[in-house]
């Protein structure tokens, strides 16, 4: 496994701490210390399960059938982290929209609804509008390949705001959505990031290094 501090590799090493049951099942708290010494902080995880374990003794050592397992220190989202080609202002409502996902769809979805905002303002140019009409506007310039402009398209139906032009107007509002909508705007954001920020970076780490060598060999250089 990965620290999720650190991101170097370490072996799970957890202890595993009983610390009650309640209507939803029984719990633990899995510690462990970050064994790199430029890191040494503690990963605690929060575990739900549907069952106890006992020793010998009928002593309870822990909880069996874990049905949800959550990362309490540090806090942190399942989705993978944002490529470092991504710029700092949309990286981190990006960042903080998957933190809040599992505990509010709503509030994430507003948040990266903003982001999606402002990816298409910054990268894709369009003109200040509502979220929905800027969405048109990406999509009639026909510079998206298809598949992004229909995954773009589809965040319009998320809450309904389409159909709803006062709450279209501000990307902050809050609107109802579900958590495979909020997930899905965030899928969306992902791609978007590859297509403007991953694959302009290494296609230009390329052309460079094909200028390097045509410019080496006294050819003129691709422009
Ligand atoms: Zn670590």
């Amino acid at each position: 496994m990965k620290c999720p501090h650190c991101i170097i590799e370490v072996n799970p090493d957890f202890q595993q701490r009983y610390i009650g049951s309640d209507a939803d099942g029984y719990w633990s708290i899995f510690t462990m210390l970050c064994p790199n010494p430029k890191c040494k902080k503690l990963i605690i995880d929060l575990a739900g399960g549907g069952d106890i374990s006992r020793n010998n003794a009928g002593q309870i050592t822990g909880i069996q059938n874990i049905k949800s397992r959550i990362s309490v220190k540090p806090i942190s989202s399942s989705r993978p982290p944002v490529p470092i080609e991504v710029d700092e202002e949309y990286a981190s409502d990006y960042r903080e929209a998957c933190l809040i996902l599992s505990f509010s769809p709503k509030a994430s979805s507003a948040l990266s609804r903003r982001c999606l905002q402002n990816v298409l303002r910054g990268k894709a140019g369009v003109k200040k509008g509502d979220l929905s009409k800027e969405i048109q506007q990406v999509i009639d310039e026909r510079s998206l390949p298809s598949h992004l402009a229909e995954s773009i398209d589809a965040i319009r139906n998320i809450g309904n705001f389409a159909a709803h032009p006062i709450k279209s107007t501000s990307t902050g509002e809050i609107v109802e959505v579900e958590f495979g909508e909020a997930e899905w705007i965030l899928d969306v954001l992902e791609t978007l990031f590859d297509f403007y920020f991953v694959q302009p970076a290494i296609l230009k780490i390329k052309k460079d290094a094909l200028n390097k060598k045509l410019s080496d060999s006294g050819k003129p250089l691709m422009k």
